[in-house]
């Protein structure tokens, strides 16, 4: 089974599918992430806020996996993005993963009150320049944050990793990320689990259809749209059912179907509104 790979507007490339770490404890990242390795993800998304790029790193070390095989990302908390300090954060990461660069570094949050953001991502361009990080992207930023930071830095990042799943789906920052060649990475793509979105009969349907899950019905509606997706899970079991979704394709009505549920009622975004991330 090959994951597919998508192009980046810096010419290099991202599995479109990987493992994402957020909340998985520390103390059992190494496990999960090895057994991930194991089943065959080979994209890892983390962060220094997760508190579990240790363990990340001792998985990575332990698999004998070639480096230039694994995609890792992680990401520069919102502390840090004064001064000269995403340096000093990257290198701690860095030494964390047992890495001597990462595939992609994002600014996690805009923390617009902090007027920030620009800054911190003028250092991302520095530290791509020295060659700590391959790709430079952002997070959680809204329209307004992205065109101040490309009008003002010049750079548009590869990625923007924003919260996107069938009832919550950021059609403007979406939208703009087309027009200027940026890939969206889709966090939260099965909604965390904060609501029903299994039951709806779009997902349902879709999944009865093709003889395969809910879960793997949506992550089929996030590759199809072009999304990139690392879901989070640490039962073995449900990592290779989120692998498994290369060999059925939704017809457009499907797709259709699932575009449609936003919005849903009693739902929408599951995390933080990025203006109130400080
Ligand atoms: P998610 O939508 O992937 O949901 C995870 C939940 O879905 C878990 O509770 C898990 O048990 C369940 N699940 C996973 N696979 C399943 C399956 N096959 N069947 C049924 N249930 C299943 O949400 P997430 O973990 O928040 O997002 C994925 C990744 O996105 C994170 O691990 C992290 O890497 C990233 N993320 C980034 C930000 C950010 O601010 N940039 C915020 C949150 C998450």
């Amino acid at each position: 089974m090959t994951i597919p790979a998508l192009e980046l507007n810096d010419g290099h490339s991202i599995p479109q599918l990987g493992y994402g770490v957020f909340k998985v404890p520390p103390a059992e990242t190494e496990r999960a992430v090895s057994e991930a390795l194991e089943i065959g993800f080979r994209h890892i998304d983390t962060a220094a806020i997760y508190g579990n790029e240790e363990g990340v790193g001792a998985a990575i070390a332990a698999s004998g996996i070639p480096r230039e095989e694994l995609f890792v990302t992680t990401k520069l908390w919102n502390d840090r993005h004064h001064d000269d300090e995403p340096r000093a954060a990257i290198r701690e990461s860095l030494d964390k993963l047992r890495l001597d660069s990462v595939d992609l570094y994002l600014v996690h949050w805009p923390t617009p009150a902090k007027d920030d953001y620009v800054h911190a991502f003028a250092k991302l361009i520095e530290l791509r320049e020295a060659g700590l990080t391959r790709s430079i992207g952002v997070s959680n930023f809204l329209v307004p944050h992205l065109e101040r930071t490309v009008a003002e830095t010049g750079v548009v990042p590869a990625v923007n990793q924003i919260e996107l799943h069938p009832a919550y789906q950021q059609r403007d920052v979406v939208a703009w990320a087309e027009a200027h060649d940026v890939r969206i990475e889709a966090w939260g793509p099965l909604g965390q689990g904060k609501y029903d979105l299994f039951g709806v009969p779009a997902v349902a349907d879709a999944a009865a259809a093709h003889g395969v899950t809910p879960a793997q019905a949506v992550l089929r509606w996030h590759l199809q749209k072009g999304n990139i997706v690392f879901p989070k899970s640490v039962r073995a079991e449900r990592l290779r059912e989120n692998l498994d979704v290369f060999g059925f394709e939704l017809t457009a009505d499907e797709i259709a179907a699932i575009d449609a549920l936003d919005p849903l009622d009693g739902s929408g975004r599951v995390g933080s509104h990025p203006d109130d991330v400080n």
